[in-house]
């Protein structure tokens, strides 16, 4: 193992996409990054659901070709089977030529973090960071598993945490989202037919040559929560969205959480079928609590947070590893334009904060549902939802309908433009 540096351009803690695109964009600028990860890849991780906005970045980060060559399974769009209607979406309908993919996450991942590594960053695993002081020089504790507990100064850090957001607690600006208090439990099948986009259900040997879609479907009981179905390459991943207090009685039932699971899987009609000659894999159930929060900053002096370590709302739309992307690419621009002219920090900071600020601000609108109102109309997300482009809108409108949201979609865009 080399050792770890006292010093470098940029530190970042994390490497799920966002922490591992961040180091890759970072040394395409020619800097010093130090990537610390506490466990080690391949390492698991949820959110297998890609939409097709994530190629922008991977190629601009030049890794798309190594994500390609993996042969991921490529989704067509969502079907959704919500409150007795069926609804479907085809991403080639809104002019994407290419795929959405379902993908393990721990290869997909893996795949980043090498790109990094690839690229020049110096990557620690089992290396947890502990603490970070902010400041003109950025003040980092370790503990390493090898080389123990140790420090590192950085003139920029990166917080890319994930639901761990390491600095939005120190700084106590990570705030919980009341709105949206839910827990997910998922596991894995083996030989589930999964529903392409033309509403047909197809046996698992067919899903690359007639491209699965997400499946998505209510829980019948209130509070919104739902289901999602994810056809992979060996497997299947099937998850609940559960209100939190729902949870509490599942936990206390006979055979705990996994009884409560397989007996949902059991219940909901559309999956049921599709799970009909499926076999749950023992060992694979995974549970996340309140997995919903927003951040008061996401800045502090010299230091950014991206990805899920700045907030996370609702996994219904599959966009929280772009986002993560996004704030890998964003955060990256503020700092190169920081190190450029030392008189632009203060700016920059302010343009990456009001921008993720916003997209967050409008993935939480787009979540909620009709019965969640009162509803958003600010002029600041009406502005943010006019950049998108026409095809965009139609998107939106038609994804945040699959499952009863556009409420918010119809209050913030402008009709002409929609
Ligand atoms: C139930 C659920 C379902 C989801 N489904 C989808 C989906 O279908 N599609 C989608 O796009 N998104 C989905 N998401 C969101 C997606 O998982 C995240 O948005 C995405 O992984 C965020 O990437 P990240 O790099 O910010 O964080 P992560 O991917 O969480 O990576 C964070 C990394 O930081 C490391 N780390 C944590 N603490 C420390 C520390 N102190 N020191 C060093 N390293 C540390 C972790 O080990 C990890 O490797 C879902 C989320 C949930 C909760």
């Amino acid at each position: 193992m080399s050792e770890v540096p006292k010093r470098c351009d940029v530190l970042i803690a994390g490497s799920g996409p966002g922490g591992s695109m961040a180091a890759t964009f970072l040394r395409q600028k020619g800097y010093d990054v130090v990537l610390m990860e506490r466990r080690r890849h391949p390492r698991p991780n949820v959110g297998e659901s890609l939409i097709p906005h994530f190629w922008t970045y991977t190629d601009a980060a030049g890794v798309t070709d190594r994500l390609v060559a993996e042969r991921f399974i490529a989704k067509a769009g969502a079907f959704a089977d919500w409150e007795g209607e069926r609804r479907h979406m085809a991403f080639r309908n809104y002019g994407f030529s290419r795929p959405a993919l379902h993908v393990e996450r721990d290869v997909f991942d893996h795949i980043l973090f090498n790109h990094a590594v690839g690229n020049g960053a110096q990557a620690f695993e089992d290396c947890t960071v502990q603490d970070v002081e902010p400041g003109e020089t950025v003040v980092t504790r370790y503990v390493h598993a090898e080389a123990g507990a140790g420090t590192i100064a950085s003139r920029f850090m990166i917080d890319a945490t994930g639901q761990q957001a390491l600095l939005g607690r120190h700084l106590d600006v990570r705030q919980a989202d009341d709105d949206f208090r839910f827990v997910a439990i998922w596991g894995y099948f083996e030989g589930s037919s999964y529903m392409a986009a033309d509403g047909t259900m197809q046996p698992p040997e067919n899903a690359r040559t007639i491209a699965p879609t997400t499946f998505v479907t209510g829980l019948p009981y209130s509070g919104a929560g739902w289901c999602w179905h994810i056809q992979l390459r060996e497997s299947t991943s099937v998850g609940l969205i559960v209100p939190t207090e729902r949870i509490r009685q599942a936990r206390s039932q006979p055979g705990g959480l996994e009884a409560f699971f397989l007996q949902q899987c059991a219940e909901l009609p559309q999956l049921s079928i599709l799970l009909q000659r499926a076999r749950f894999i023992p060992g694979s159930l995974n549970v996340i609590n309140n997995y919903s929060y927003t951040s008061a900053r996401m800045t502090a002096p010299g230091c950014f947070m991206i990805g899920d370590a700045s907030g996370f709302i609702d996994p219904i739309f599959s966009i929280g590893v772009t986002l993560a992307m996004y704030g890998a690419f964003t955060a990256a621009w503020a700092i190169d334009r920081s190190l450029r002219n030392a008189e632009r920090a203060e700016s920059s900071r302010a343009i990456f904060e009001q921008q993720i600020q916003t997209r967050m601000a409008v993935s939480r609108a787009l979540c909620r549902p009709a019965f969640r109102a009162p509803a958003y109309t600010e002029g600041r997300l009406k502005a943010a939802m006019r950049l998108y482009s026409t095809a965009e809108h139609g998107l939106i409108r038609d994804v945040t309908g699959l499952s009863g949201r556009s409420i918010n979609f119809e209050r913030m865009s402008d009709p002409a433009a929609a």
